[in-house]
């Protein structure tokens, strides 16, 4: 597994999100803890605003695990969630690429957002 750099992982309920994550721009990663205790991921996503927010809406899913990472700008998040979506792809439930928020991002990894404007 790549080092992911994200917090965690601390389990997937409201009273740990209020106290470990803050109100910013992030990325998260949802999971599980195998046997033998490694944090799979399952999901990555970001939230451009709130990162606290976004994590309690996932409580009470299938998800019981998850990482953070809080980020200095909506597209630094969206940097950081393009490399672990690229990092993870194989084993993750969302098979989106991250969608930008401003046309004049990049993907860090790959060229989707170049070749858009070609056609
Ligand atoms: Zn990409």
């Amino acid at each position: 597994m790549p080092y992911t750099g994200l917090k965690g992982p601390f389990s997937l309920n409201e009273k740990i999100i209020e106290s470990a994550v803050s109100v910013t721009p992030g990325v998260y990663a949802l999971g599980y803890i195998e046997i033998g205790g490694d944090f799979i991921p399952k999901y990555v996503g970001r939230s451009d605003v709130n990162i606290n927010q976004s994590l309690k809406e996932w409580v009470n899913t299938e998800y019981s695990k998850f990482k953070f990472e809080c980020c200095d700008s909506a597209e630094a998040a969206f940097a950081r969630e393009c490399r672990l979506y690229h990092d993870w792809k194989e084993q993750l439930n969302n098979q989106e690429h991250p969608k930008k928020l401003d046309t004049r991002w990049k993907c860090p990894c790959c060229e989707l957002y170049e070749s858009t404007n070609q056609k």
